[in-house]
């Protein structure tokens, strides 16, 4: 008969042996991934790290539609403005919502690996893998609709309600750009829902920062809509005056001696 410390043990060897595959199946839910290609990207997700925790603050109050709804503190302010003018257009037809705001990569890891029931790849055609995500950064948000007429959350039939024709209309107005637009060469799903901030212009307090980080994505992909300033042409210095070259002499005949 085993003594109460073997079979102690061989309980725990047991347990062990029971949670193996689901420890296996959390560490290879995203594993199955093709490497990043030459530009960083994995499956058409650029690769973003987390925001610093000081940069990340709670969205307006009543804007998630979950209690933790945060966002990256630059934000904040053109969010507000964007919120504000939605508010009063009778054109919206309903409330702008925060879907989803700031998700960490650990976060972002659960959002991946919730739905096993596909390979990673295909998981990854909408939505991100961890470390890969706009999210991460605190500058992106996914906007729903309440009420939200018969259109499930995160569904491309978003694009054709009155709220979202009027972010396609306005949020560029308050530094918003649509990351992944129909049919984008980036090759990652159409998200109607999903905008990132850059801010108005790139003298916009945090504007430079958010820019710094979409650079990559920004200059291959382009957002549409999306937030193009207007080219400045900046001469650094005064250009070299032409040289007039100097007419050829005329060739004097020479005489015959005599
Ligand atoms: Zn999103």
């Amino acid at each position: 008969m085993p003594t109460a410390p073997a079979a102690f043990l061989r309980f725990l060897a047991l347990l062990l042996f029971a949670m193996l595959p689901a420890a296996v199946q959390a560490q290879s839910c995203d594993g199955a991934l093709p490497p990043p290609g030459p530009d960083g990207r994995v499956a058409g997700h650029f690769p973003y790290g987390d925001a610093s925790d000081q940069d990340i603050v709670p969205a307006p109050a009543g804007f998630g539609l979950k209690p933790y709804c945060r966002v990256h503190r630059a934000i904040l302010a053109d969010l507000q403005h964007l919120l504000d003018a939605a508010r009063a257009d009778p054109a919206v037809g309903g409330e702008l919502r925060g879907l989803s705001c700031h998700r960490e990569v650990a976060r972002q890891r659960n959002v991946f690996c919730r739905d096993r029931s596909v390979s990673a790849a295909e998981r990854a055609i909408s939505v991100a893998p961890a470390g890969y995500s706009e999210h991460a950064t605190g500058y992106a948000i996914d906007f729903a609709v309440r009420p939200a007429r018969g259109c499930p959350d995160a569904e491309a039939c978003m694009a054709a309600s009155p709220a979202a024709r009027w972010l396609f209309a306005n949020a560029r107005r308050f530094g918003f750009e649509m990351s992944f637009p129909a049919g984008n060469r980036q090759r990652v799903k159409w998200e109607p829902w999903h905008w990132r901030w850059v801010g108005t212009s790139p003298g916009e307090p945090g504007a430079a920062q958010a820019r710094l980080v979409f650079a990559r994505a920004r200059a291959q992909y382009p957002a549409d809509p999306g937030i193009r300033d207007p080219l400045r042409v900046v001469v650094s210095s005064q250009p070299p005056l032409p040289v007039v070259a100097a007419p050829p002499a005329p060739i004097k005949k020479k005489g015959k001696r005599r």
